[in-house]
């Protein structure tokens, strides 16, 4: 289990991460979400050993995290920075015996990859020479070769097709299976929600929601109903309890403020003609992140 105790992060006087806590346990994938400059790099320097905390601890299986540990970890950073002159094998290498691998294990496992990410031809091509997903699946084949207990995910699936977003998604839950300790981050909700048990919200450091996804959700209280009807956006909008209405091409998008004002919002449809749908929907992770994060700023 990763445990992170009320770390607290001064760059100077400068307060970058202020008091965090939460645990992942083993086979669980966790949301670190936060706009630009929240702190979620400051976190993942601090959780892998890079960066001294001011405050607080960070433990792997009850151990503090250090040197020792590091080979236990895997990082896939948001900055794509690999060696462009080596090839891949040499790079695979280069990082995997710093982790403590033998030769022989590395290609094994090296190859295993490339064929399983469909990418065999290049094993022996050079960095530069590679396209820029190709770069980012080597990058990420680096960060799991080793076998991680605790990997984490910085924005994996930025500038990736959605054939390669597929094939990172299935590794990622065949991590999950394998018991691997996940920390995602990403700045696209869907992903988030997709795989993510628990997540945390961070704005300037700061904690303004954590907790299990569903829970979220359902504190939340808000909800969407979509409506395809004859009538008109003004007549739903003085529906009591509701907070906006978006028109769509195909639909209207109505967002009540709780599930008692579902009734009202019926009673009115129910009453128009060529009623062709009206589905009551959860609320996205993209409306509760904007949400809470535009109310911590007008704090
Ligand atoms: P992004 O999504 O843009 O990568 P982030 O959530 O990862 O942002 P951090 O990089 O952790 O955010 O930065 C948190 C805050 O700490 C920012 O305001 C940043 O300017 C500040 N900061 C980061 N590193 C340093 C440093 N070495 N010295 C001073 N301030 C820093």
């Amino acid at each position: 289990m990763l445990e992170v105790k009320n770390i607290t992060k001064y760059y100077g006087n400068f307060l970058a991460v202020d008091d965090l806590s939460f645990e992942i346990k083993e086979g669980e994938i966790f949301g670190l979400l936060g706009v630009n400059g929240a702190g979620k790099t400051t976190t993942f320097r601090i959780i892998m050993g890079l960066l001294e905390q001011t405050k607080g601890t960070v433990t792997l299986d009850g151990k503090k995290i250090d040197y020792s540990q590091t080979d236990n970890i895997g990082f896939l950073t948001e900055e794509r920075s690999l060696l462009p002159n080596k090839t891949v094998l040499e790079l695979a290498i280069f990082y995997s015996t710093l982790k403590g691998m033998k030769e022989k294990e590395i290609e094994k496992r090296l190859d295993e990859y490339l064929k399983r990410f469909k990418i065999e031809e290049y094993k022996n091509k050079k960095i530069k020479e590679l396209s820029k997903g190709n770069c980012q699946k080597i990058q990420f084949i680096l960060s799991i070769i080793h076998k991680p207990k605790l990997l984490i995910l910085d924005e994996p699936f930025s500038g990736l097709d959605p054939i390669n977003v597929e094939m990172f998604k299935e590794e990622i839950l065949r991590l999950k299976k394998e018991k691997t300790i996940i920390i995602l981050s990403s700045h696209q909700m869907g992903h988030i929600e997709y795989f993510c048990d628990s997540l945390v919200i961070l704005v300037k450091g700061k904690t303004v929601l954590k907790g299990k996804l569903k829970q979220i959700k359902e504190d939340f209280r808000r909800k969407n109903i979509r409506v395809i009807a004859n009538i008109e956006k003004e007549e739903l909008e003085k529906i009591n309890g509701v907070i906006s209405v978006d028109k769509t091409p195909e639909e209207y998008v109505i967002s009540i403020e709780n599930n008692e004002n579902i009734k009202e919002v019926f009673k009115t449809i129910s009453q128009k003609e060529n009623v062709t749908k009206f589905v009551v929907e959860e609320p996205s992770l993209n409306e509760i992140f904007v949400s809470k994060v535009g109310e911590a700023y007008e704090k």
